[in-house]
């Protein structure tokens, strides 16, 4: 991407060469090139974004299933920064990033969550992590929570609900699980999800659901692989025009801005009389010195552009 063009290089002498004046001692200056300040962006590359509440198990399972050492306590909104591990299953291998910090109002800017929301519009595919023991205080019921970041994630607005999501129904080691389980996969079924209950901690379930990931990664590589794959686009960013603005800055002295005016003076080799001339008839044609009067400059006046400051003579 091209976000701060170069300026064209200006035209040299034989450029202004007439047949009374074959060599001029004048070459316009090359235009500057533009300057321009960016906020970047970085948005982490993962091939599948955990969600869930906080609590429900992600840190943990990212943790059991990659090298990653994320944060792990007994409260929510332990994990404060994005983490990422690389999952091996079978001979594949596949990133997966914790994307903690969701929770209701997320979308909104409550919380971290809205952060972590940007990150996941890279991700393929979603894993849900839902806590079927009943969360932390035994009051979070499971189809609640898995509804509430369904939600914060279509809020958010760029179409992360449109990515595949597998729910992974954590901590089925935990008897309490037994009792909520049950309704939450009715659900979950009568809604179409694929589920996998899973024990982040004794490691049940987790080679299957890996497994899944893994074929449906797999299954859109072949499908990129197979459509034409789109040559790079060269990016511009427009220039940004400043129009022409007089301002009285001072008593007698005068500035002026704009990106026409200030981009002349740039090119105009002050050193050179003939450059000079023709920076006075460039002005006069861009109705520069009308401006002026009409603003009641006098004879007299200083004119400031771009840090160079004229005289102005009618
Ligand atoms: P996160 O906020 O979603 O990242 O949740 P954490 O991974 O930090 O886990 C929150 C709490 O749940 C921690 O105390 C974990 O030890 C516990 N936990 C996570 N997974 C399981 C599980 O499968 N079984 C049990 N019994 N506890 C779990």
């Amino acid at each position: 991407a091209v976000v701060a063009l170069g300026g064209r290089g200006g035209r040299g002498n034989s450029h202004y060469a007439t047949p009374t004046r074959q060599v001029p001692r004048f070459a316009e200056k090359g235009e500057p090139g533009e300057g321009r300040e960016l906020r970047l962006e970085l948005k982490l590359l993962a091939d599948v974004g955990l969600i869930g509440l906080p609590n429900a198990g992600k840190s943990t399972l990212l943790s059991r299933v990659s090298a990653a050492t994320p944060k792990i306590a007994d409260y929510p909104f332990t994990t404060l920064e994005p983490q990422l591990g690389v999952v091996g299953i079978d001979d594949h291998s596949f990133v997966m990033a914790d994307l903690p910090g969701l929770i209701e109002g997320a979308s909104t800017g409550r919380g971290k969550g809205i952060d972590f929301l940007r990150h996941a519009e890279r991700s393929r595919v979603l894993l849900h992590v839902v806590d079927v023991s009943g969360g932390f205080s035994g009051e979070i019921e499971p189809w609640e929570a898995f509804e509430t970041i369904n939600r914060e994630i279509a809020l958010y607005g760029t179409g992360l609900e449109r990515l595949p999501m597998l729910v992974a129904l954590n901590k089925v080691d935990v008897p309490t699980s037994e009792i909520l389980l049950p309704d939450m996969v009715q659900n979950l079924e009568r809604a179409g999800y694929r589920y996998f209950p899973i024990s982040a901690v004794t490691g049940q379930g987790i080679d299957q659901l890996l497994r899944a990931i893994d074929a449906i990664l797999t299954a859109q590589d072949a499908a990129v692989e197979t459509t034409e794959r789109e040559a790079p686009t060269r990016m511009i960013v427009p220039r940004v025009r400043r129009e022409m603005e007089i301002q009285l800055i001072d008593e007698g002295l005068w500035e002026i801005t704009g990106s026409g005016v200030e981009r002349l003076l740039a090119m105009t080799d002050m050193a050179s009389e003939e450059g000079v001339e023709r920076l006075q008839r460039t002005l006069d044609r861009m109705g520069v010195f009308q401006a002026l009067r009409e603003r009641g400059v006098k004879e007299g006046d200083k004119v400031r552009i771009r840090g160079i400051e004229l005289e102005f003579s009618d």
